[in-house]
C-alpha cells in the first residue's frame, strides 16, 4: 500500500486528495491508481485534448473537485483563464453537433491537428462530450471522429472516457473530497480567480448552468418534436386525399377530414372501424398480406386499388399506399395510408369495356350477316348467270340486237354482283378465318403468285420487280391475298398510256420488317390515304372497275397478324402502300407456334429503303 502511495507521490510531486478514500483498501487504491496509469496519465493521446476534456466532462460531476482541479491543470498548459472559462461555460464554449460533423467530416483523416487547440479539436470535444452524455447527436459525432482519429486513437479515447465515468462516479461517492488539498487547484486557483472573479461564479454555480444548459436543449429538442408533429398533422387533417393512421392490427388510431368524407362516415365513426369492416370481401386478404409484408420489412410500401363500402351501402374504388411509421429506436408502430377515390375512373373504364364488347359484338353480328346474305345469294347469282349462259347459247340466230343486248347487260351485272359477293366473303373470312401462322418465305410466295398473275400482267405489259423479301410469320394464303392485291391495284390504277412498274422491297429491323409496293400509277389524293383502306371507298371511280372492298381485306389480315398497312403519295408521282409485320409472332394474333424456326435471312435489305 505505501509502495503505491510513493508512487502516486513521485507521479505527482504530491498525493492528491482523490486517492484518500482508498487509502485503508490496498486493492481499491492499486485498481484506482492503475487506471490512473493506464488511461489518463499514460494515455497516448495528446494531453491538452485530455485536460481539456476533463475539465468539460466535470461539469457534470456534482462534487466541484474534478472541474476545479482539472481546470487548474489547464493553466500550466497554456490556457488564458478567460479561454478555460469560455471552455467550461457550455455550449457558448464548443461549436454546435451540426457544425462539429462539418468541421470533423472536412479534416483530412489521421491529421494531427485535432491535438491543436483550434476549430478541429473543439469539434472532437464536442464529439467527446456527446459520446459522454450518450446524447441523441452521439452516433453521427462519433462516427465523424472515428474517421479523423487513428484507430488506436479511438481505443484510448474509450478508456480515457471509462476512466472519467470512474472518477466522477467515485468523487460523487466521496463528496467529502476538497480540491483545496489539491496541489493544482493550490498552485493555479487563486491567480485564476484574480485574473477573472467571473471563474469564481462559474465554479459556485456550475451545476446549476449545467442544468440549464441540459433542460435548454431537452427543451429545444422536445419543442423541435411537438412542432415537426403539429406540421404533420396539419398537412394530414388538410390534405385533400384520404389518409389514415393505422395501427399493426389493422384498427384506424386517426382519419382525416377527406376520408371522411369520401366514405361518407364521421371521423369518429371512422375510428372505431378497421380496415377489414370498411373493405370488399374479395379484397381483406390481399390488404392484410401487405400488412404483414410492410412489418416484416419484404416491402418498403404497398400500393393497390380496392374497394371500400360507404356509408350508404356502394362501393367505391380506391387507389391506396401505405407505408410503415417507425419509433425512434426502428421499431415499427403504425401503417400510414393515402386513399384517393378512383371511382370515376374505374366507371368509365368499364363502361368503356362494355362500349367495347358491344361494338365488338354489334361488328360480329354484321359480319356474320354479310357473310349469311353473300353466301345466300351467291347461289342464286350463280343460277342466274348460269341460266343466262344457257339461254345466250340457245338464242335462235334471228334473235333481235335489243334481246341480246339485254341478256349482255344481265351477264355484265350479274358477273360485278358475284365480284362483289366474293369480296364480301373474302373480307368475312379475313376476319374469322383461323390463323394458322408458319414461317413464309415471301420471295417464294411472290414468285409463285407472279406467275399466277402472268396473263394478267403481260395483258397490261406490266413489270414488277422484286427486290430479295425474307420471310416472316404468316397466314400464308391470307398473306397471299394481301400481296395479290397490292400488286394487282398497282397496274390497275396505272393510266392506259403508261407501262406499269411495280417495285417490291424490304427492309427488316429488329422485330418488324417493312415491305414497300412502290408504282408509276395515278397515285393517291392526299385526302383518301386513309379512307382507302375503308370498305367501298374508292378514290378513282371511272380509271378501272372495282368494289372498293380490297385494300379493307388488306388491312383487316395484317392488323390481324399485329402489323398496320399504310399508303403514302409519291412525290414525283405514283403510289406507295407499305406493309409493318412483326418477325416473330406476338399477341393475341399469334397464339399459335410458327414452326420451323426462321431460316437463314439471304440478302435483304437493312438500309432504308431507296424507292421511298
Ligand atoms: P377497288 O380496287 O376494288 O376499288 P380497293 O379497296 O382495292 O378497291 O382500293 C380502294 C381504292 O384505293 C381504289 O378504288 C383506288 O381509288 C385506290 N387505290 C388502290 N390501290 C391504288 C394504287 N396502287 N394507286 C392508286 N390508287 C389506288
Amino acid at each position: 500500500m505505501t509502495e503505491v502511495k510513493a508512487e502516486i507521490e513521485e507521479r505527482f510531486g504530491f498525493f492528491p486528495p482523490f486517492f484518500a478514500p482508498a487509502l485503508d483498501r490496498p486493492a481499491v487504491l492499486e485498481n484506482l491508481w492503475q487506471q490512473t496509469l493506464r488511461s489518463y496519465v499514460g494515455n497516448r493521446l495528446p494531453p491538452l485534448l485530455l485536460e481539456r476534456a476533463f475539465a468539460v466532462l466535470s461539469r457534470y460531476c456534482d462534487v466541484p473537485y474534478c472541474v476545479v482541479c482539472h481546470s487548474c491543470a489547464l493553466r500550466p498548459m497554456g490556457m488564458s483563464t478567460q479561454q478555460i472559462l469560455q471552455l467550461l461555460d457550455g455550449p457558448r464554449g464548443l461549436p454546435g453537433a451540426d457544425e462539429a460533423v462539418a468541421v470533423l467530416s472536412a479534416a483530412p483523416a489521421g491529421t494531427p491537428q485535432w491535438a491543436q487547440p483550434g476549430p478541429v479539436a473543439d469539434a472532437a470535444l464536442r464529439a467527446v462530450v456527446s459520446m459522454f452524455l450518450r446524447d441523441s447527436d452521439r452516433s453521427r459525432l462519433a462516427a465523424a471522429l472515428r474517421r479523423v482519429l487513428p484507430a488506436a486513437d479511438v481505443d484510448e479515447l474509450v478508456l480515457f472516457l471509462g476512466y472519467v465515468t470512474t472518477c466522477l462516479e467515485w468523487v460523487e461517492a466521496h463528496p467529502e473530497l476538497s480540491y483545496e488539498a489539491d496541489l493544482r487547484a493550490i498552485t493555479h486557483l487563486g491567480p485564476m480567480l484574480a485574473e477573472d472573479p467571473a471563474l469564481g461564479d462559474f465554479f459556485a454555480d456550475y451545476t446549476h448552468r449545467r442544468t440549464v444548459t441540459l433542460t435548454g436543449r431537452e427543451a429545444a429538442l422536445t419543442a423541435q418534436a411537438e412542432e415537426a408533429e403539429q406540421r404533420f398533422f396539419l398537412i394530414f387533417e388538410h390534405a385533400p386525399i384520404g389518409m389514415v393512421i393505422v395501427d399493426l392490427q389493422g384498427r384506424f388510431v386517426r382519419v382525416n377530414r377527406a376520408l371522411a368524407d369520401m366514405l361518407g362516415y364521421e371521423p369518429t365513426e371512422l375510428q372505431a372501424m378497421t380496415f377489414a369492416e370498411i373493405s370488399h370481401p374479395d379484397d381483406v386478404d390481399t390488404g392484410s398480406q401487405a400488412i404483414q409484408d410492410l412489418i416484416a420489412g419484404r416491402i418498403e410500401v404497398f400500393q393497390q386499388e380496392k374497394r371500400y363500402r360507404c356509408a350508404r351501402g356502394l362501393w367505391m374504388w380506391a387507389r391506396v399506399s401505405a407505408a410503415l411509421l417507425h419509433t425512434a429506436d426502428g421499431s415499427p408502430v403504425h401503417v400510414i395510408t393515402q386513399i384517393e377515390d378512383v371511382t370515376e375512373r374505374h366507371e368509365h373504364a368499364e363502361q368503356l369495356a362494355a362500349a367495347n364488347a358491344e361494338l365488338r359484338r354489334s361488328n360480329q353480328d354484321l359480319e356474320e350477316f354479310a357473310a349469311i346474305v353473300a353466301h345466300d345469294l351467291n347461289g342464286p347469282l350463280t343460277g342466274i348467270l348460269g341460266h343466262a349462259a344457257l339461254l345466250a347459247e340457245e338464242l335462235p340466230g334471228d334473235t333481235p340486237a335489243s334481246t341480246r343486248d339485254l341478256l349482255t347487260r344481265i351477264t355484265t351485272v350479274g358477273g360485278a354482283m358475284a365480284v362483289l359477293i366474293n369480296d364480301l366473303l373474302a373480307y368475312a373470312r379475313a376476319g374469322t378465318e383461323t390463323l394458322q401462322m408458319q414461317w413464309v418465305d415471301v420471295d417464294a410466295l411472290i414468285g409463285e403468285l407472279l406467275r399466277d398473275l402472268k396473263p394478267h400482267l403481260d395483258a397490261a405489259h406490266a413489270e414488277v420487280r422484286v427486290a430479295p423479301l425474307g420471310s416472316v410469320c404468316a397466314h400464308p394464303t391470307q398473306l397471299r391475298q394481301v400481296l395479290a392485291n397490292l400488286i394487282t391495284n398497282a397496274v390497275k390504277y396505272t393510266a392506259t398510256d403508261v407501262t406499269p412498274i411495280v417495285e417490291i422491297t424490304a427492309v427488316e429491323y429488329d422485330d418488324d420488317i417493312i415491305f414497300t409496293f412502290a408504282d408509276n400509277g395515278l397515285g393517291i389524293p392526299p385526302d383518301d390515304t386513309e379512307t382507302i383502306f375503308h370498305m367501298f371507298h374508292r378514290a378513282h371511280h371511272d380509271a378501272a372497275p372495282g368494289t372498293g372492298v380490297g385494300l379493307a381485306i388488306c388491312q383487316r389480315i395484317i392488323e390481324r397478324h399485329g402489323g398496320t398497312i399504310w399508303a403514302e403519295a409519291r412525290p414525283n408521282g405514283g403510289s406507295l402502300f407499305k406493309i409493318r409485320l412483326p418477325r416473330y409472332p406476338t399477341g393475341a394474333a399469334h397464339r399459335t407456334e410458327c414452326s420451323p424456326p426462321p431460316p437463314a435471312v439471304r440478302g435483304i435489305s437493312r438500309p432504308p429503303n431507296p424507292l421511298v
